[in-house]
Formats: structure tokens, C-alpha cells, sequence
């Protein structure tokens, strides 16, 4: 079934997106995810979750009854290497946050793109300290959990770049402190599966942000709002009106006080986050070329001055 002419023809539909992701959290969100990413082209997939699945899972997750009582991340990628050769997928049955920092920084570093989709917002930290460590970009969706909200009404997809190049997971947390928490612990299966969807289309961007599919990316407004089928409820609508399906993409800012994770603040990374890189090392140096330029004015005057003051 690896023959050519055999991946040729699996590939006939569309052209096939390449890179590793490294997926921790395979609940309904990480589970659907991995699944989208393995049929666009992804290779290798690291699936990591410590859980098992439970009859509580059947409802949501891409795994059924044949699997009750399999862990979730092994079992997941077994199923996807069989019904889908072409993706290389590995599963970790492990608590991301218990693993050795060395596995965790390792497993960042062999991917193109790193997702957290866990319930656990001190595994979501983690996994956000770990990327910027291994200077990977990140997503993280989520559903918005709060008593005023129904249940998945709005998804959250949250994307970082390392470098403070954007605002991090814990600059979005502080951003959103007091709103509604963002995790995945409840909703149905077909509003998850419209949050999976959008990561999906969100990793691939960042796997080939020179792609035209890319356009979803936006550095100034870094987490995607998505709202599901059904109009807005009461308690949403002022946040979010619409009649339904719509998403928006919203600016999250810098913290007013250095992130502890990322170090980036509203004053420090004013030029670092719409500048890039290269841009701004030509800054420094157009910068010291015209400081040194005034110098050399300055004394060129106050040389002829001086020679004048001589003479006379
Ligand atoms: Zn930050």
C-alpha cells in the first residue's frame, strides 16, 4: 500500500500538507484533530494523554465502544496507522506535565507545530513553556466553560509564535482573566468538532505560513473566536452576536507587567512583535549609522569653529 503509484492516488484530492505535530491532550478536541491532521498529509503525529477511554467518552470522542478501557493517546494512533498508512503516528500514554523535562522539551523540539488541547490549564502552561523553550509555534484550542455560557458555545483557538513575537498562552490567560475560563470539558461532539476543524486549518498555516491557506494567520489578532450553529444565547450576545456559525479573529495584547512565561510586556515588545527579526537588526544598525553620523557633524563644526577662533 506504500507503492508510488498508491500514494499518488491518495494524494489526487489534494496536495499534501508535510510536517510533525506534536499533539498533548487526546480528548474530543485532540482526538478529532490528530485525525483531520493525519488525512491532510501530517507525519510524524506524537499523541500524548495519560487518560483511558471511558464509556463517558463515547459520545464525543473519534474512538468507540471497541476501545473502552484502551488508553486514549496509543489507541489513537494505532487506529489512524491503520486506517490511514500514510501517517506515521506514535502515542504517549503519559501525563505530559509527570514527564521527564528532557521528554517534554524533546518532544517539542521534533515537531513543526506543538497543540495543547488538555482540561488542565497547569498542562496547557506547561506545554506553553515547553514550545517557547523549543521555539515552536503553538496552538491552543479550547471551548469557553462558564455558567453564563451554554455549553461550547464559543471555541477558543489561540496561536503563539516563540520569540515574544506574539502574546503567549499566559499573556492570553491574564487577557482573559474574569471572562469565561477556556478548556474542553464539556460541549457536544459536533460543536468540538467544528473547534478541531479550525485548529486543523490553523496548524497547517503555521506549518506553511507561505502557503495561501496561510491567511488565516494574522499577527495582530492571535486567537480565533468561533461560534457554533445555533444563534448566540441571552448571556453571549453582547460579547459575540450572530445568528450563527461566524468566526472572528481578536486581538489578544501583551500583559501591562512582563509575562512570566514569555517576558513579554505592552512596553517590551511594542517593536519585537510587529517587527520582525531581520527588520530590526537593519534598525540597530541604520540607528548607529546616524547616530555616528551626528557625531561626525558635530565635531566636523566644531573643528572649522575652532580653526576660525585660531586664526582670529
Ligand atoms: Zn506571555
Amino acid at each position: 500500500m506504500t507503492e508510488p503509484a498508491w500514494q499518488d492516488r491518495v494524494w489526487a484530492r489534494h496536495r499534501r500538507r508535510t510536517g510533525a505535530v506534536l499533539i498533548v491532550g487526546t480528548g474530543a478536541v485532540g482526538g478529532f484533530l490528530a485525525e483531520e491532521l493525519a488525512r491532510l498529509g501530517f507525519s510524524p503525529l506524537h499523541l500524548v494523554d495519560p487518560d483511558i477511554l471511558e464509556v463517558e467518552n463515547l459520545v464525543r470522542h473519534p474512538l468507540g465502544a471497541p476501545a473502552l478501557g484502551q488508553p486514549k493517546a496509543s489507541g489513537l494512533a494505532g487506529r489512524i496507522r491503520r486506517e490511514f498508512p500514510p501517517c506515521e503516528a506514535t502515542g504517549v500514554d503519559a501525563d505530559f506535565l509527570k514527564l521527564p523535562v528532557g521528554e517534554q522539551l524533546w518532544l517539542a523540539e521534533q515537531a513543526d507545530v506543538v497543540v495543547a488541547a488538555t482540561d488542565s490549564a497547569a498542562c496547557q502552561r506547561r506545554v506553553n513553556a515547553v514550545a517557547l523553550a523549543a521555539r515552536k509555534p503553538a496552538v491552543y484550542p479550547a471551548v469557553w466553560v462558564d455558567a453564563r455560557v451554554r455549553d461550547a458555545e464559543v471555541g477558543e483557538i489561540l496561536w503563539v509564535l516563540p520569540g515574544r513575537r506574539t502574546p503567549c498562552y499566559e499573556c492570553a490567560a491574564e487577557f482573559r482573566n474574569g471572562a469565561a475560563d477556556a478548556q474542553a470539558a464539556r460541549g457536544t461532539r459536533l460543536d468540538i468538532q467544528l473547534v478541531a476543524l479550525a485548529t486543523a486549518q490553523v496548524v497547517a498555516a503555521l506549518a506553511d505560513p507561505e502557503d495561501e491557506h496561510a491567511a488565516i494567520l494574522d499577527r495582530q489578532r492571535t486567537a480565533v473566536y468561533l461560534h457554533g450553529l445555533t444563534p448566540t444565547s441571552p448571556a453571549i450576545r453582547d460579547a459575540f452576536p450572530t445568528g450563527g456559525l461566524e468566526s472572528r479573529n481578536v486581538r489578544i495584547p501583551f500583559p501591562d507587567r512582563p509575562c512570566p512565561a514569555c517576558h513579554g510586556s505592552r512596553l517590551r515588545t511594542w517593536d519585537a512583535a510587529r517587527t520582525p527579526p531581520d527588520e530590526r537588526e537593519g534598525a540597530r544598525w541604520a540607528h548607529v549609522a546616524a547616530f555616528l553620523t551626528i557625531v561626525f557633524i558635530v565635531m566636523l563644526l566644531f573643528l572649522v569653529l575652532a580653526g576660525r577662533f585660531i586664526r582670529s
